[in-house]
């Protein structure tokens, strides 16, 4: 079992915003079963996380079989890979999505822009220059999830 812990003013970098909805200690649940300890004082819970099936940024998403897609509060988490370029003719061929040779899948960080006509999709706004990358989808899974903590401990909710 995988199991991601963080110091109370550790990874997010620490700041309170306030008041808080949820109690302290809450955890994030993996599908796998591993736990995320919420990010310091997080305040934004993840029953108000929304998540969508459509994947938010890159160019080749489109042929991204791994992608999750999380609004937390004005941010878009997205996190793709598994990229096949040529599913037709090598379904199995896939190629990495950063300049790493292990950069299969990667998590950024965007503001969140508005939604797509019918109202399914998140459209993304800026890049907050908060990239991670992953050999693998379980650690892409991971990463996702700490990086969703990790903008829930610094904001406000609604
Ligand atoms: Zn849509």
């Amino acid at each position: 079992m995988v199991a991601l812990r963080f110091a109370r003013r550790g990874v997010c970098g620490g700041r309170s915003a306030g008041k808080s909805r949820s109690p302290p200690g809450a955890v994030g649940r993996l599908a796998n079963g591993a736990q995320a300890e919420k990010c310091g004082d997080a305040v934004i819970p993840q029953s108000e996380w929304t998540w969508h099936g459509h994947a938010a940024h890159l160019s080749v998403r489109g042929r991204c079989r791994h992608h999750l897609t999380t609004v937390v509060g004005k941010y878009v988490i997205s996190t793709l890979g598994d990229y096949v370029p040529d599913p037709r003719n090598a379904p199995d061929v896939r190629e990495t999505i950063g300049s790493g040779n292990d950069d299969y899948y990667e998590t950024m960080v965007w503001t969140l822009a508005g939604y797509c006509v019918e109202g399914c999709c998140p459209q993304i706004g800026n890049d907050l220059d908060d990239t991670k990358r992953y050999a693998t989808a379980l650690l892409a899974n991971i990463g996702h999830l700490a990086m969703c903590l990790k903008y829930a401990a610094q904001q406000e909710t609604a």
